[in-house]
């Protein structure tokens, strides 16, 4: 497969075109993002919240995954925080991320608090949004995997702080993370209000379900709120620059696993394996390829050292398919939805 000859963006990579020296128009058109605000600038800001008295004094998100358990030891352990750990159970978070996160709260001796959504919501809208766009294509499922965790963890987050009485409230996620590719399928997918109309009418079942249940996801965890005026959302990444090597290497070092540490990026949810499934069936990339092209632009890494990390990751193909055979069948979901979802595939899975 052709890929730039700068980045390691491939040909099948949407809107894409090459120049004479085979460079791709996401290169030639890259910026580099927003340098770190810096650890004083950091440090100002949480001086105003550190309590040192043992008492908690933040809340941080964490999904055990790599990023956010990275945040969690750094404000503990760097910066003297004492935070409550917020989770979001959204009814499939991996096995190993839970056990990290039970690790490292123990080992932080920092109090945990997870949080699922009462009555299942979220495993629901999954499976009504999996219906619906099973219907229309495969495409149109991987766009809405992840529907309803942003009201889960951001809206859980500050539905819990402003409950605890804590003001500020600390996530990890780096620029790196938003995908491109995310925006232009998005777009792509669209639908006119004749093609609105006509998926409901082709469901008005699932068509009310999903309202219903996407208010009632609301409703639990809003996510905006006059509780949440007083409250500061600080993102880790913007202060202190996101740093694959380093972050691994501090994560090693007290315990921390991913199932694969050289795939460590996104195991902590079981649906990423279904949608980088979907995506290297689809498109013959996963956003691996994306987050691996903008760190080459960022001068993070070589062009041979992504190259490595891509083949690697292709090779965890079996893992994938376990974590999604067991992702279907603890939603109960429809063998001929399944069928419909995974394509041929689904013959590999035994
Ligand atoms: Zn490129």
């Amino acid at each position: 497969m052709r890929r730039c000859t700068r980045c390691v963006l491939p040909e099948t990579y949407p809107e894409i075109s090459f120049d004479k020296q085979g460079v791709c128009n996401y290169c030639q058109t890259w910026t580099a993002p927003i340098s770190p605000l810096g650890p004083e600038k950091l440090d100002a800001v949480l001086q105003h919240y550190r309590k040192g008295n043992g008492q908690l004094d933040c809340l941080v998100a964490c999904s055990g995954g790599r990023d956010s358990s990275f945040v969690l030891f750094e404000l503990k352990e760097r910066w003297g925080m004492h935070p409550l750990v917020f989770n979001y159970a959204n009814g499939f978070v991996a096995s190993q991320a839970e056990k990290n996160l039970e690790h490292l709260t123990r080992k932080m001796n920092v109090p945990l608090l997870r949080v699922e959504s009462k009555r299942h919501i979220q495993e629901k809208l999954f499976k009504s949004f999996m219906a619906l766009n099973a219907q229309k294509s495969r495409a149109h499922v991987l766009n809405q995997l992840c529907v309803g965790c942003r009201n889960g963890i951001w809206g859980g987050a500050f539905k819990v702080a402003a409950e605890q009485g804590l003001e500020l409230v600390v996530f990890g996620e780096s620029n790196m993370e938003s995908m491109v590719f995310r925006r232009i399928l998005a777009r792509q997918l669209e639908p006119d209000f004749t093609a609105k109309i006509k998926s409901t009418i082709s469901m008005p079942g699932n068509f009310v379900q999903r309202k219903i249940q996407e208010q009632q996801l609301n409703r639990e965890f809003p996510l905006h709120s006059e509780k949440y005026k007083h409250l500061v959302k600080l993102n880790y990444f913007a202060y202190i620059g996101w740093d694959e090597t380093k972050i691994l290497e501090t994560l090693d070092a007290i315990g921390w696993q991913a199932i694969d540490r050289r795939s460590a990026w996104r195991f902590d949810c079981q649906i990423h394996a279904l949608g980088n499934f979907l995506n290297r069936q689809l498109y013959q990339f996963t956003e691996k390829d994306e987050l691996y092209s903008k760190m080459i632009c960022a001068g993070i890494i070589t062009r041979a050292e992504a190259l490595d990390k891509i083949r690697l990751s292709q090779a965890q193909k079996e893992q994938e398919l376990a974590t999604i055979a067991s992702l279907f069948e603890k939603s109960k979901i429809k063998e001929s939805l399944r069928d419909k979802v995974l394509g041929a595939d689904v013959l590999q899975m035994g």
